[in-house]
């Protein structure tokens, strides 16, 4: 039985669909954005009148970006799939400087041959490739996906990769752990450093505590938790939503 999936599922009024390894889209000209980007400014507003405010902004609080399922190509795959010297271009950037999404898709076929349809290609390539599916993406393809950190391959499932000009088996196929970007300098403030483990509590009524947080560190680097769309989902995170990091 094939599955389809036309969409992503999407953290509850969340703009960021096609958030990538590094990446919240905050595309303020669509018009979900647009609206949710209304809705923050009435909340914010509706906040002041009352004498609330923002959330108490401690030090210890980071924004989450909600990582769509979406594939990294290396260069050979790129041509295989898409087509001997057939560029990456950007159609957006992403948050972290240098990653952006691209215009192109492939299908995602699982080894009992069920397919994700149009799983978004970001770029640049990297030397391996690598598909960042959510729990229930494994489920629909009958997959028992590992949480791995990204570039940690060896040992991944394969999975059938087919672009418009051709087919690629591949391994690579993960759940991405759940981690946090940062530059070193955030990383100090949080009194952290790269490849620390850290609990991050999201507040609100669905709220959750994430326990094993990995924290990763690189100048430049926008502060940033990234949580996969089940992850995002369950605990009711949105595009206002920020952790905070407990230690
Ligand atoms: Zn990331």
């Amino acid at each position: 039985m094939a599955v389809s999936t036309s969409a992503p599922p999407r953290a509850h009024g969340a703009s960021c669909d096609e958030c990538g390894v590094c990446a919240s889209v905050r595309d303020w000209s669509t018009p979900d954005a647009h609206n949710l980007l209304v809705h923050m400014i009435r909340s914010r507003v509706e906040e002041g009148l009352r004498g609330g405010g923002s959330p108490p902004h401690d030090g210890r609080t980071v924004p989450i970006g909600v990582s769509a399922r979406h594939v990294h190509l290396s260069p050979e795959h790129v041509e295989t799939l898409l087509g001997p010297r057939t560029p990456l271009e950007p159609v957006r950037d992403l948050l972290q400087p240098g990653e952006f999404a691209t215009d192109h898709s492939v299908s995602v076929v699982g080894p009992s041959g069920r397919v994700l349809e149009r799983v978004r290609i970001l770029g640049p390539t990297r030397p391996r490739t690598q598909i960042e599916l959510s729990r229930t993406d494994g489920v629909g393809l009958a997959m028992n996906l590992p949480m791995r950190r990204s570039g940690d391959l060896e040992g991944t499932p394969e999975v059938t990769l087919v672009g418009p000009r051709g087919t690629v088996r591949t391994d690579g196929a993960i759940r991405a752990a759940r981690h946090v970007h940062a530059s070193p300098e955030d990383a100090a403030r949080l009194g952290v450093g790269d490849g620390d483990e850290v609990a991050v509590r999201i507040p609100g009524p669905e709220g959750l505590t994430f326990p094993a947080v990995q924290v990763r560190t690189h100048p430049g680097w926008i502060l940033t938790m990234h949580l996969d769309t089940d992850d995002a989902n369950a605990s009711g995170v949105n595009c206002v939503t920020h952790g905070v990091v407990l230690v």
